[in-house]
């Protein structure tokens, strides 16, 4: 069977950075083994299910690389969901129930009262007939419960948490659908596991809950449950998910200059034993995902982490992959000369307009006369190979000068800054005429 992996995300907001990381291990995990990552928008939810978000969605997965093999809708499958609720309701594992909400949230304030745990009674087993008859006479109409097996010990072998087990009489059996026939989450997403053969789920450990009462669907299904993955949550610095957090979505992230693959990068490892490392290429990160280096600590999200990875994966990007966000006029040389000084790729423009101009430099009484014969220098110095090395070494014979009396004038004279790129290359792309034209006072 093909290892199959699924992101499967609401369509009710825009994905947040603790998404974007389980999208990201799903598809990682599917690739490391030849498999397949599919999209599955969860929008059973019709009332907060939006299409712009479903769009987003897309977008997002795109822009930080992550192709899916195909992409399934849950509101294309209600025929689907309605067959097997059919099946499992006259098998005796679907029942209707009628408490209200204030009945259920008494109910729960007695078991706790009493220091017991807030289970469901299945008082609705206990209706008959003519019991539910009255309800709906009332105008009722009634939720459905899935029954769980209380014989059938509930454990999976979770490839972060290690051996699971859950004893079913400590759950309630869980509401798989409302008054109004509207799906949760719970079965559709079983259903369709089991439909596009779902073979590894990875999820964040708040679902491992949900996972016990998932597995018993799978068996009533007749199916085999899927291996399971549930991750620690992430945190930020403060050690929760802060709101603030949890709306940091990809937009925030290109505003700032992120690149996706430093997002890869840092979310690829956080959390695991191994170290967050800056690579352009995801194949590395890829080879070396496993289940086994996660730890069961929440996994920190550090924005100032992410900020430095990020200019250390600007510093390795190729002409090829920026070219179309410089300007024009800025060539592989020009890219290469000003790589290493930049924090986001969108600061090359600021080190273009030095190369291009104007600029404007604030000269020292003292420095003028350097200059003045810098600018001589530089009318004879061969421009062909390394000019800078031609023009310092010509100007420290010529004038005595050295280290920073030498070298800070020329570069502020030539940038109209006291720091930026390495001058020796710089100054090719300033080239002769302006060079002399800058150092002329
Ligand atoms: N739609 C569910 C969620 O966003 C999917 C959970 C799952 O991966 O099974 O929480």
């Amino acid at each position: 069977m093909t290892l199959t992996t699924r992101f499967a995300p609401s369509p009710t907001g825009m994905l947040h950075i603790g998404n974007i990381r389980t999208a990201l291990h799903n598809w990682m995990w599917a690739r490391k083994h030849g498999g397949r990552f599919l999209l599955r928008i969860d929008d059973t939810d019709a009332a907060r299910s939006q299409s712009q978000f479903v769009e987003a969605i897309r977008e997002d997965l795109a822009w930080l690389g992550l192709a899916p093999d195909d992409e399934q809708r849950q509101s294309d499958h209600g025929d689907r969901y309605e067959r097997v609720f059919e099946r499992l309701r006259d098998a005796g594992r679907i029942y209707p129930c009628y408490e209200t909400p204030q009945e259920l949230d008494l109910k729960r304030k007695v078991l706790l009262g009493r220091g017991l745990p807030p289970i469901y009674d299945r008082a609705a087993l206990d209706l008959d007939d003519a019991a539910r008859r009255a309800y709906r006479a009332e105008g009722r109409r009634p939720h459905w419960r899935f029954l769980l097996d209380r014989d059938e010990a509930i454990g999976w072998s979770d490839l972060i948490r290690g051996e699971q087990h859950f004893n079913p009489a400590a759950l309630s059996d869980p509401v798989i659908r409302r008054e109004d026939g509207s799906w949760l989450y719970l079965l559709p997403s079983v259903i369709d596991d089991v439909d596009m053969g779902i073979t590894d789920v990875m999820r964040g450990e708040d679902h491992v809950s949900n996972t016990a009462v998932q597995i018993q669907m799978f068996t009533a299904l007749g199916a085999r449950p899927p291996r399971f993955a549930h991750e620690a949550l992430l945190v930020g610095t403060e050690g929760k998910l802060s709101k603030r957090l949890g709306s940091l979505g990809i937009a925030h992230f290109r505003e700032a200059g992120i690149e996706p693959q430093a997002l890869v990068a840092l979310l690829a490892r956080i959390g695991t034993s191994d170290p967050v490392e800056p690579v352009a290429d995801p194949a590395p990160l890829i080879e070396a995902f496993d289940f086994a280096r996660f730890g069961r600590a929440p996994a920190r999200f550090d924005e100032e982490e992410l900020r430095t990875l990020n200019a250390r994966i600007v510093h390795l990007l190729d002409y090829g992959a920026v070219a179309s966000r410089l300007p024009a006029e800025m060539d592989r040389p020009a890219w290469n000369a000003v790589r290493p000084n930049l924090a986001r790729v969108a600061d090359a423009a600021d080190w273009w307009q030095v190369v291009a101009g104007p600029v404007e430099a604030e000269i020292a009484e003292e420095d003028r006369d350097f200059l003045a014969t810098a600018a001589v220098v530089a009318g004879r110095i061969d421009w062909q190979d390394d000019p800078w090395h031609a023009l310092t070494n010509a100007l420290k014979a010529e004038t005595g000068r050295k280290g920073r009396a030498l070298f800070l004038p020329l570069r502020l004279a030539l940038t109209g800054r006291d720091h930026g790129p390495d001058m020796a290359a710089l100054l090719p792309l300033i080239g002769r005429e302006r060079a002399i034209a800058r150092l002329t006072p």
